[in-house]
Protein backbone atom coordinates (compact mmCIF):
# COMPACT_ATOMS: atom_id res chain seq x y z
CA UNK A 1 0.00 0.00 0.00
CA UNK A 2 2.74 2.72 0.93
CA UNK A 3 4.14 2.09 -2.92
CA UNK A 4 0.27 3.26 -3.93
CA UNK A 5 1.63 6.34 -2.28
CA UNK A 6 4.88 6.74 -3.70
CA UNK A 7 2.54 6.29 -7.08
CA UNK A 8 0.20 9.53 -6.04
CA UNK A 9 3.07 11.54 -5.11
CA UNK A 10 4.88 11.00 -8.75
CA UNK A 11 1.85 11.50 -10.45
CA UNK A 12 1.35 14.86 -8.45
CA UNK A 13 4.67 16.27 -9.32
CA UNK A 14 4.41 14.61 -12.81
CA UNK A 15 1.39 16.51 -14.02
CA UNK A 16 1.61 19.48 -11.84
CA UNK A 17 -0.49 18.98 -8.78
CA UNK A 18 1.87 19.07 -5.80
CA UNK A 19 5.85 20.29 -5.93
CA UNK A 20 7.94 20.38 -3.26
CA UNK A 21 8.09 23.46 -1.19
CA UNK A 22 11.23 25.77 -2.28
CA UNK A 23 12.64 22.72 -4.33
CA UNK A 24 15.05 24.86 -6.19
CA UNK A 25 17.31 25.21 -3.13
CA UNK A 26 17.44 21.73 -1.72
CA UNK A 27 13.39 22.02 0.02
CA UNK A 28 11.92 23.03 3.01
CA UNK A 29 10.51 20.35 5.43
CA UNK A 30 6.88 19.85 5.76
CA UNK A 31 6.17 22.44 2.91
CA UNK A 32 4.40 21.82 -0.48
CA UNK A 33 3.55 24.33 -3.28
CA UNK A 34 0.33 23.53 -5.34
CA UNK A 35 1.06 23.45 -9.14
CA UNK A 36 -1.29 24.46 -12.23
CA UNK A 37 -3.45 21.43 -12.16
CA UNK A 38 -3.46 21.21 -8.28
CA UNK A 39 -4.44 24.93 -7.79
CA UNK A 40 -7.54 24.63 -9.83
CA UNK A 41 -8.80 21.26 -7.53
CA UNK A 42 -7.79 23.10 -4.33
CA UNK A 43 -9.56 25.81 -5.16
CA UNK A 44 -12.58 23.80 -6.61
CA UNK A 45 -12.72 21.99 -3.25
CA UNK A 46 -12.75 25.20 -1.32
CA UNK A 47 -15.82 26.66 -3.23
CA UNK A 48 -17.31 23.52 -2.95
CA UNK A 49 -16.68 23.68 1.34
CA UNK A 50 -17.97 27.52 1.20
CA UNK A 51 -20.92 27.12 -0.92
CA UNK A 52 -22.58 23.74 0.38
CA UNK A 53 -21.89 25.40 4.44
CA UNK A 54 -22.25 28.83 4.35
CA UNK A 55 -23.90 29.88 0.65
CA UNK A 56 -26.47 27.07 -0.01
CA UNK A 57 -27.73 27.44 4.16
CA UNK A 58 -29.14 30.57 6.09
CA UNK A 59 -27.87 29.72 9.37
CA UNK A 60 -24.39 29.90 8.89
CA UNK A 61 -21.95 33.18 7.80
CA UNK A 62 -18.22 33.92 6.79
CA UNK A 63 -15.85 35.35 8.51
CA UNK A 64 -11.71 36.18 6.96
CA UNK A 65 -9.95 37.02 10.29
CA UNK A 66 -6.18 38.19 10.23
CA UNK A 67 -3.49 34.71 10.10
CA UNK A 68 -1.51 37.61 12.39
CA UNK A 69 -2.99 37.18 16.31
CA UNK A 70 -2.46 39.48 19.29
CA UNK A 71 -0.71 36.83 21.84
CA UNK A 72 -3.89 37.32 24.22
CA UNK A 73 -5.64 35.38 22.15
CA UNK A 74 -3.66 32.30 21.81
CA UNK A 75 -3.39 32.79 26.01
CA UNK A 76 -7.05 33.09 26.73
CA UNK A 77 -7.53 29.94 24.14
CA UNK A 78 -4.39 27.44 26.02
CA UNK A 79 -2.52 27.52 23.11
CA UNK A 80 0.60 29.01 24.32
CA UNK A 81 0.75 26.80 27.32
CA UNK A 82 -1.59 23.44 25.87
CA UNK A 83 -0.72 23.14 22.49
CA UNK A 84 2.01 21.57 22.47
CA UNK A 85 3.48 17.42 21.55
CA UNK A 86 5.79 15.11 22.64
CA UNK A 87 9.23 15.08 21.44
CA UNK A 88 11.91 12.73 21.21
CA UNK A 89 15.20 12.74 19.42
CA UNK A 90 17.35 10.09 18.71
CA UNK A 91 21.00 10.00 19.75
CA UNK A 92 22.70 8.87 17.49
CA UNK A 93 21.46 10.33 14.12
CA UNK A 94 19.89 13.05 15.52
CA UNK A 95 16.48 12.56 13.49
CA UNK A 96 13.46 14.07 15.80
CA UNK A 97 10.06 12.69 15.82
CA UNK A 98 6.80 13.05 17.76
CA UNK A 99 6.58 10.39 20.27
CA UNK A 100 2.73 9.89 20.28
CA UNK A 101 3.40 9.13 16.35
CA UNK A 102 6.30 7.14 16.75
CA UNK A 103 4.41 4.86 19.12
CA UNK A 104 0.96 4.70 16.77
CA UNK A 105 3.01 3.70 13.87
CA UNK A 106 4.56 1.06 15.82
CA UNK A 107 1.34 -0.75 17.64
CA UNK A 108 -0.37 -0.30 13.97
CA UNK A 109 2.58 -2.40 12.25
CA UNK A 110 3.05 -4.86 15.14
CA UNK A 111 -1.05 -5.25 15.84
CA UNK A 112 -0.47 -8.95 16.43
CA UNK A 113 1.66 -8.33 19.05
CA UNK A 114 -0.59 -5.95 21.39
CA UNK A 115 -2.19 -8.14 23.45
CA UNK A 116 2.14 -9.30 24.29
CA UNK A 117 2.93 -5.86 24.87
CA UNK A 118 -0.50 -5.78 27.57
CA UNK A 119 0.79 -8.71 29.38
CA UNK A 120 4.23 -7.54 29.65
CA UNK A 121 3.73 -4.78 30.60
CA UNK A 122 1.41 -5.89 33.05
CA UNK A 123 4.19 -8.22 34.69
CA UNK A 124 6.91 -5.37 35.81
CA UNK A 125 6.38 -3.20 38.50
CA UNK A 126 5.80 0.08 37.41
CA UNK A 127 6.70 4.09 38.97
CA UNK A 128 3.62 5.11 41.22
CA UNK A 129 3.58 8.73 38.75
CA UNK A 130 2.25 6.92 36.50
CA UNK A 131 -1.63 5.08 35.70
CA UNK A 132 -1.00 1.23 34.20
CA UNK A 133 -4.63 1.72 32.94
CA UNK A 134 -4.13 4.76 30.87
CA UNK A 135 -1.16 3.24 28.97
CA UNK A 136 -2.93 -0.11 28.33
CA UNK A 137 -6.23 1.70 27.22
CA UNK A 138 -3.76 3.31 25.01
CA UNK A 139 -1.68 0.35 23.85
CA UNK A 140 -5.14 -1.07 23.40
CA UNK A 141 -6.94 1.56 21.32
CA UNK A 142 -3.39 2.23 19.16
CA UNK A 143 -4.05 6.07 20.52
CA UNK A 144 -1.67 7.30 23.30
CA UNK A 145 -1.75 11.21 22.66
CA UNK A 146 -3.06 13.25 25.84
CA UNK A 147 -0.97 10.85 28.08
CA UNK A 148 1.95 12.39 30.77
CA UNK A 149 6.20 12.26 29.32
CA UNK A 150 6.63 9.48 31.93
CA UNK A 151 3.75 7.47 30.43
CA UNK A 152 4.84 8.18 26.91
CA UNK A 153 8.48 7.34 28.02
CA UNK A 154 7.72 4.55 30.04
CA UNK A 155 6.18 2.96 26.66
CA UNK A 156 9.18 3.62 24.79
CA UNK A 157 11.54 1.75 27.26
CA UNK A 158 9.13 -0.72 27.41
CA UNK A 159 8.78 -1.46 24.12
CA UNK A 160 12.20 -0.95 22.70
CA UNK A 161 10.68 1.19 19.60
CA UNK A 162 13.75 1.83 17.58
CA UNK A 163 14.86 4.98 15.87
CA UNK A 164 12.63 4.28 12.25
CA UNK A 165 16.04 6.54 10.68
CA UNK A 166 18.38 4.34 11.95
CA UNK A 167 17.58 1.71 13.84
CA UNK A 168 19.36 2.19 17.12
CA UNK A 169 16.99 2.51 20.19
CA UNK A 170 18.92 5.45 21.71
CA UNK A 171 16.11 8.65 22.64
CA UNK A 172 16.15 11.72 24.71
CA UNK A 173 14.06 11.86 27.48
CA UNK A 174 10.64 13.10 26.13
CA UNK A 175 9.79 16.92 25.86
CA UNK A 176 6.98 19.39 25.40
CA UNK A 177 7.42 21.58 21.98
CA UNK A 178 4.44 24.13 21.61
CA UNK A 179 3.35 24.49 17.85
CA UNK A 180 2.42 27.60 17.58
CA UNK A 181 4.91 30.22 15.47
CA UNK A 182 5.67 33.16 17.21
CA UNK A 183 6.25 36.02 14.65
CA UNK A 184 7.93 39.63 16.31
CA UNK A 185 6.10 42.65 15.21
CA UNK A 186 7.58 46.08 14.90
CA UNK A 187 11.49 46.68 14.87
CA UNK A 188 12.29 46.36 18.50
CA UNK A 189 12.22 42.78 19.72
CA UNK A 190 10.06 42.40 23.04
CA UNK A 191 7.29 41.09 24.75
CA UNK A 192 4.76 44.15 23.78
CA UNK A 193 5.65 43.17 19.65
CA UNK A 194 5.19 39.32 20.23
CA UNK A 195 2.01 37.73 18.17
CA UNK A 196 0.93 34.49 16.80
CA UNK A 197 0.42 32.81 13.71
CA UNK A 198 -2.64 31.26 14.39
CA UNK A 199 -2.67 28.13 14.58
CA UNK A 200 -6.59 27.34 13.81
CA UNK A 201 -8.72 29.62 12.17
CA UNK A 202 -11.36 28.72 15.10
CA UNK A 203 -10.41 31.57 17.62
CA UNK A 204 -11.32 33.57 14.95
CA UNK A 205 -14.67 33.29 15.46
CA UNK A 206 -14.62 33.92 19.19
CA UNK A 207 -13.00 36.93 18.81
CA UNK A 208 -14.99 37.90 16.35
CA UNK A 209 -18.21 36.95 18.13
CA UNK A 210 -19.31 40.22 19.25
CA UNK A 211 -18.87 41.90 15.92
CA UNK A 212 -20.99 39.45 14.20
CA UNK A 213 -24.06 39.18 16.33
CA UNK A 214 -23.56 43.42 16.68
CA UNK A 215 -23.53 43.79 12.50
CA UNK A 216 -25.43 40.86 11.44
CA UNK A 217 -28.97 39.48 11.87
CA UNK A 218 -28.12 35.99 13.38
CA UNK A 219 -30.32 34.29 15.54
CA UNK A 220 -29.57 31.14 17.70
CA UNK A 221 -28.75 28.71 16.41
CA UNK A 222 -26.44 30.05 13.92
CA UNK A 223 -23.12 29.63 12.76
CA UNK A 224 -19.81 31.18 11.98
CA UNK A 225 -17.60 29.86 8.99
CA UNK A 226 -14.10 30.29 8.03
CA UNK A 227 -11.73 29.07 5.39
CA UNK A 228 -8.15 29.84 6.09
CA UNK A 229 -4.61 29.18 6.33
CA UNK A 230 -3.30 27.82 9.77
CA UNK A 231 0.37 27.24 11.21
CA UNK A 232 1.68 24.59 13.32
CA UNK A 233 5.34 24.11 13.88
CA UNK A 234 5.34 19.91 12.86
CA UNK A 235 8.27 17.81 12.51
CA UNK A 236 6.61 14.72 11.83
CA UNK A 237 7.73 14.20 8.16
CA UNK A 238 6.01 12.43 5.10
CA UNK A 239 2.71 11.68 3.37
CA UNK A 240 2.86 14.30 1.14
CA UNK A 241 0.10 17.21 2.17
CA UNK A 242 -0.94 15.19 4.67
CA UNK A 243 0.86 17.03 7.56
CA UNK A 244 2.15 20.35 6.87
CA UNK A 245 3.49 23.89 8.99
CA UNK A 246 1.04 25.66 6.59
CA UNK A 247 -2.65 23.92 5.65
CA UNK A 248 -5.52 25.39 4.78
CA UNK A 249 -8.63 24.74 7.61
CA UNK A 250 -12.49 24.98 6.90
CA UNK A 251 -13.92 25.27 10.52
CA UNK A 252 -17.25 26.11 11.63
CA UNK A 253 -18.29 27.32 15.35
CA UNK A 254 -22.14 26.13 15.65
CA UNK A 255 -23.35 28.30 18.67
CA UNK A 256 -27.00 27.40 20.06
CA UNK A 257 -28.35 27.65 23.59
CA UNK A 258 -28.38 24.23 25.11
CA UNK A 259 -31.71 25.00 26.93
CA UNK A 260 -33.55 25.15 23.77
CA UNK A 261 -31.54 22.26 21.29
CA UNK A 262 -30.41 19.01 22.16
CA UNK A 263 -26.74 18.83 21.64
CA UNK A 264 -26.55 14.95 20.95
CA UNK A 265 -28.98 15.71 18.08
CA UNK A 266 -27.14 18.55 16.51
CA UNK A 267 -24.25 16.59 17.28
CA UNK A 268 -25.84 13.84 14.61
CA UNK A 269 -27.04 16.14 12.35
CA UNK A 270 -23.62 17.89 11.78
CA UNK A 271 -22.67 14.09 11.33
CA UNK A 272 -24.58 13.79 8.49
CA UNK A 273 -23.58 16.78 6.94
CA UNK A 274 -19.77 16.00 7.24
CA UNK A 275 -20.38 12.24 5.52
CA UNK A 276 -22.43 13.51 3.20
CA UNK A 277 -20.52 16.47 1.43
CA UNK A 278 -17.58 13.56 1.54
CA UNK A 279 -19.37 10.88 -0.32
CA UNK A 280 -21.73 13.05 -2.33
CA UNK A 281 -19.91 16.11 -2.95
CA UNK A 282 -16.67 14.90 -3.03
CA UNK A 283 -17.09 11.54 -4.25
CA UNK A 284 -15.48 9.48 -1.87
CA UNK A 285 -16.43 5.72 -1.89
CA UNK A 286 -18.20 5.11 1.17
CA UNK A 287 -16.00 2.07 2.44
CA UNK A 288 -12.90 4.10 2.77
CA UNK A 289 -14.22 6.54 5.26
CA UNK A 290 -15.47 5.86 9.37
CA UNK A 291 -15.94 7.58 12.22
CA UNK A 292 -14.03 7.23 15.13
CA UNK A 293 -15.17 8.86 19.08
CA UNK A 294 -12.21 10.12 20.71
CA UNK A 295 -11.13 7.83 24.10
CA UNK A 296 -11.79 9.92 27.38
CA UNK A 297 -7.86 10.20 27.85
CA UNK A 298 -7.34 12.23 23.95
CA UNK A 299 -10.76 14.14 24.23
CA UNK A 300 -10.08 17.80 25.89
CA UNK A 301 -11.33 18.48 29.18
CA UNK A 302 -14.10 20.81 28.35
CA UNK A 303 -15.13 18.70 25.24
CA UNK A 304 -18.20 16.17 25.97
CA UNK A 305 -18.11 14.53 22.76
CA UNK A 306 -15.36 14.19 20.27
CA UNK A 307 -15.46 12.59 17.09
CA UNK A 308 -13.32 12.27 13.94
CA UNK A 309 -14.28 11.45 10.22
CA UNK A 310 -11.32 9.11 9.11
CA UNK A 311 -10.26 8.38 5.39
CA UNK A 312 -8.44 4.75 4.54
CA UNK A 313 -5.27 6.81 3.33
CA UNK A 314 -2.88 4.19 1.52
CA UNK A 315 -0.88 4.88 4.92
CA UNK A 316 -4.00 3.59 7.02
CA UNK A 317 -6.95 5.68 8.63
CA UNK A 318 -6.51 8.67 9.69
CA UNK A 319 -8.17 11.59 11.06
CA UNK A 320 -9.26 14.07 8.06
CA UNK A 321 -12.46 16.22 9.80
CA UNK A 322 -13.04 16.71 13.71
CA UNK A 323 -16.23 17.20 15.12
CA UNK A 324 -16.38 18.27 18.69
CA UNK A 325 -18.86 19.64 21.03
CA UNK A 326 -16.89 22.24 23.10
CA UNK A 327 -19.30 23.73 25.31
CA UNK A 328 -19.16 27.34 26.42
CA UNK A 329 -15.48 26.85 27.36
CA UNK A 330 -13.82 29.23 24.44
CA UNK A 331 -16.39 32.13 24.44
CA UNK A 332 -15.47 31.73 28.98
CA UNK A 333 -12.21 31.83 28.26
CA UNK A 334 -12.26 35.22 26.17
CA UNK A 335 -14.54 36.78 28.71
CA UNK A 336 -12.03 35.94 31.48
CA UNK A 337 -9.02 36.77 29.45
CA UNK A 338 -10.65 40.15 27.84
CA UNK A 339 -12.68 41.09 30.69
CA UNK A 340 -15.68 41.79 28.41
CA UNK A 341 -19.14 40.16 28.10
CA UNK A 342 -20.11 38.13 25.24
CA UNK A 343 -23.74 36.86 24.50
CA UNK A 344 -26.54 37.16 22.73
CA UNK A 345 -30.02 38.38 23.77
CA UNK A 346 -33.23 36.11 23.07
CA UNK A 347 -35.82 38.74 21.06
CA UNK A 348 -38.25 36.44 23.18
CA UNK A 349 -37.17 36.15 26.86
CA UNK A 350 -34.46 39.20 26.67
CA UNK A 351 -32.40 36.98 28.07
CA UNK A 352 -28.32 37.26 28.04
CA UNK A 353 -27.06 33.75 26.40
CA UNK A 354 -23.62 32.76 25.97
CA UNK A 355 -24.05 30.38 23.44
CA UNK A 356 -22.70 26.62 23.43
CA UNK A 357 -20.23 25.24 20.29
CA UNK A 358 -20.34 22.76 17.84
CA UNK A 359 -17.22 22.80 15.82
CA UNK A 360 -16.43 20.81 12.46
CA UNK A 361 -13.09 21.13 11.58
CA UNK A 362 -11.28 19.84 8.57
CA UNK A 363 -8.13 20.43 6.69
CA UNK A 364 -8.69 20.78 3.36
CA UNK A 365 -5.19 19.69 2.23
CA UNK A 366 -6.48 16.27 3.65
CA UNK A 367 -9.45 16.46 1.57
CA UNK A 368 -7.39 17.16 -1.52
CA UNK A 369 -5.03 14.59 -0.56
CA UNK A 370 -8.30 12.44 -0.12
CA UNK A 371 -9.49 12.81 -3.51
CA UNK A 372 -6.40 12.04 -5.27
CA UNK A 373 -5.95 8.72 -3.07
CA UNK A 374 -9.45 7.69 -3.88
CA UNK A 375 -9.73 8.68 -7.05
CA UNK A 376 -6.36 6.62 -8.14
CA UNK A 377 -6.33 3.88 -10.40
CA UNK A 378 -4.28 1.63 -12.64
CA UNK A 379 -5.77 0.17 -15.63
CA UNK A 380 -3.13 -2.00 -18.13
CA UNK A 381 -1.48 1.28 -19.61
CA UNK A 382 -3.44 3.94 -18.13
CA UNK A 383 -3.29 5.79 -14.97
CA UNK A 384 -6.70 7.35 -14.12
CA UNK A 385 -7.91 9.79 -11.59
CA UNK A 386 -11.74 9.32 -11.54
CA UNK A 387 -12.49 12.97 -9.44
CA UNK A 388 -15.77 13.74 -9.19
CA UNK A 389 -16.65 15.91 -12.60
CA UNK A 390 -17.68 18.91 -10.45
CA UNK A 391 -14.45 19.36 -8.82
CA UNK A 392 -11.99 17.88 -11.38
CA UNK A 393 -9.38 20.69 -12.50
CA UNK A 394 -10.51 20.71 -15.70
CA UNK A 395 -13.94 19.23 -16.97
CA UNK A 396 -12.90 18.90 -21.23
CA UNK A 397 -10.03 18.58 -23.55
CA UNK A 398 -10.54 20.15 -26.97
CA UNK A 399 -8.30 18.15 -29.53
CA UNK A 400 -7.86 18.77 -33.34
CA UNK A 401 -7.15 15.14 -34.60
CA UNK A 402 -4.48 15.96 -36.15
CA UNK A 403 -2.02 19.12 -34.82
CA UNK A 404 -0.50 19.91 -38.59
CA UNK A 405 -4.22 20.68 -40.03
CA UNK A 406 -4.97 24.09 -40.35
CA UNK A 407 -8.85 23.42 -40.31
CA UNK A 408 -9.22 21.16 -37.79
CA UNK A 409 -6.98 23.11 -35.15
CA UNK A 410 -9.16 26.19 -36.68
CA UNK A 411 -12.17 24.22 -36.11
CA UNK A 412 -11.25 22.77 -32.80
CA UNK A 413 -9.89 26.43 -31.26
CA UNK A 414 -13.23 27.80 -32.28
CA UNK A 415 -15.02 25.09 -29.75
CA UNK A 416 -12.61 25.54 -27.06
CA UNK A 417 -12.99 29.59 -27.30
CA UNK A 418 -16.93 29.11 -26.75
CA UNK A 419 -16.72 26.32 -24.55
CA UNK A 420 -14.44 27.56 -22.17
CA UNK A 421 -16.59 31.27 -21.26
CA UNK A 422 -19.01 28.50 -18.96
CA UNK A 423 -16.79 25.47 -18.39
CA UNK A 424 -13.23 25.28 -17.06
CA UNK A 425 -11.20 23.30 -20.87
CA UNK A 426 -8.05 22.85 -22.01
CA UNK A 427 -7.06 22.91 -25.76
CA UNK A 428 -4.03 20.45 -26.72
CA UNK A 429 -2.59 19.68 -30.04
CA UNK A 430 0.59 18.01 -28.77
CA UNK A 431 1.67 14.35 -29.43
CA UNK A 432 -0.70 12.21 -31.06
CA UNK A 433 -4.43 11.71 -29.92
CA UNK A 434 -3.72 8.01 -27.67
CA UNK A 435 -1.18 10.05 -25.30
CA UNK A 436 -3.44 13.41 -25.08
CA UNK A 437 -6.03 10.95 -23.78
CA UNK A 438 -3.24 9.39 -21.33
CA UNK A 439 -2.13 13.01 -20.21
CA UNK A 440 -6.18 14.25 -19.96
CA UNK A 441 -6.46 10.71 -17.65
CA UNK A 442 -3.90 11.53 -15.14
CA UNK A 443 -5.03 15.09 -14.39
CA UNK A 444 -8.98 13.52 -14.10
CA UNK A 445 -9.96 15.42 -17.33
CA UNK A 446 -14.01 13.18 -17.24
CA UNK A 447 -14.61 14.61 -21.04
CA UNK A 448 -12.44 14.82 -24.25
CA UNK A 449 -13.60 15.91 -27.64
CA UNK A 450 -11.67 15.24 -30.79
CA UNK A 451 -12.04 17.57 -34.17
CA UNK A 452 -11.81 15.23 -36.89
CA UNK A 453 -12.40 15.08 -40.51
CA UNK A 454 -16.20 14.46 -40.49
CA UNK A 455 -16.46 16.97 -37.85
CA UNK A 456 -16.25 19.79 -40.86
CA UNK A 457 -18.58 18.11 -43.14
CA UNK A 458 -21.01 17.14 -40.67
CA UNK A 459 -20.55 19.37 -37.99
CA UNK A 460 -20.23 16.73 -34.83
CA UNK A 461 -17.63 15.48 -32.88
CA UNK A 462 -16.18 12.63 -30.78
CA UNK A 463 -16.80 12.72 -26.79
CA UNK A 464 -14.40 10.42 -24.92
CA UNK A 465 -15.38 8.84 -21.78
CA UNK A 466 -12.67 9.45 -18.76
CA UNK A 467 -14.39 6.29 -16.63
CA UNK A 468 -15.49 3.92 -19.42
CA UNK A 469 -13.10 5.17 -22.35
CA UNK A 470 -16.41 5.07 -24.49
CA UNK A 471 -17.11 7.12 -27.35
CA UNK A 472 -19.90 9.40 -28.40
CA UNK A 473 -20.64 11.11 -31.69
CA UNK A 474 -22.31 14.27 -31.12
CA UNK A 475 -23.26 17.80 -32.39
CA UNK A 476 -21.25 20.86 -31.74
CA UNK A 477 -23.87 22.83 -30.93
CA UNK A 478 -25.13 19.93 -28.36
CA UNK A 479 -21.88 19.67 -26.43
CA UNK A 480 -22.40 23.02 -24.15
CA UNK A 481 -26.21 21.16 -23.03
CA UNK A 482 -24.74 17.90 -22.63
CA UNK A 483 -21.74 18.83 -20.59
CA UNK A 484 -24.11 21.25 -18.68
CA UNK A 485 -26.16 18.04 -17.88
CA UNK A 486 -23.45 15.61 -16.62
CA UNK A 487 -21.75 18.57 -14.51
CA UNK A 488 -25.21 19.10 -12.65
CA UNK A 489 -25.57 15.28 -11.80
P1 LIG B 1 -3.73 15.66 14.04
O1 LIG B 1 -4.12 14.86 15.26
O2 LIG B 1 -3.74 14.88 12.76
O3 LIG B 1 -2.48 16.47 14.26
P2 LIG B 1 -5.49 17.63 15.07
O4 LIG B 1 -6.43 16.80 15.86
O5 LIG B 1 -4.42 18.37 15.77
O6 LIG B 1 -4.87 16.76 13.86
P3 LIG B 1 -7.36 19.76 14.66
O7 LIG B 1 -6.70 20.70 15.56
O8 LIG B 1 -8.62 19.10 15.12
O9 LIG B 1 -6.33 18.64 14.18
O10 LIG B 1 -7.58 20.47 13.26
C1 LIG B 1 -8.71 20.24 12.43
C2 LIG B 1 -8.33 19.66 11.09
O11 LIG B 1 -7.26 20.40 10.51
C3 LIG B 1 -7.81 18.22 11.17
O12 LIG B 1 -8.89 17.32 11.15
C4 LIG B 1 -6.97 18.12 9.93
O13 LIG B 1 -7.78 17.78 8.80
C5 LIG B 1 -6.44 19.52 9.73
N1 LIG B 1 -5.03 19.62 10.17
C6 LIG B 1 -4.57 19.73 11.43
N2 LIG B 1 -3.23 19.83 11.43
C7 LIG B 1 -2.83 19.77 10.14
C8 LIG B 1 -1.57 19.84 9.48
N3 LIG B 1 -0.44 20.02 10.16
N4 LIG B 1 -1.53 19.74 8.13
C9 LIG B 1 -2.67 19.59 7.41
N5 LIG B 1 -3.89 19.54 7.98
C10 LIG B 1 -3.98 19.63 9.32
Amino acid sequence: MVDKMDKIVALAKRRGFIFPGSELYGGLANTYDYGPVGAELLRNIKNLWWETFIHRRTDIVGLDASLISHQKVWEASGHTTGFSDVLIDCKECKHRIRADHLIEDYLGEHEQKIDEFIELFTSVPHSADIDPERIKTGIANKKVEGLTLLEVETILNHLKIPCPNCGKFAWTTPRKFNLLFPVHLGIVMGDQALAYLRGETAQGMFVNFENVVNSTRVRLPFGIAQLGKSFRNEVTLGNSVFRTIEFEQGEIEYFFDPESESWEKLFDSWKESMWHFVVHSLGIREENIRWRVHTDDERSFYSKRTEDLEYNFPFGFKELWGLAYRTDYDLKQHIKHSGKELFIVDPKTNKKITPHVIEPAVGINRLFLMVLSDAYYEEGERVVLRIAPRIAPFKVAVFPLLANKEELVTKAKGIFETLRVQIPCMFDDRGNIGKRYLYQDEIGTPWCVTVDFDSLEDGTVTVRDRDTTEQVRLPIAELFSYFSKKLSQ
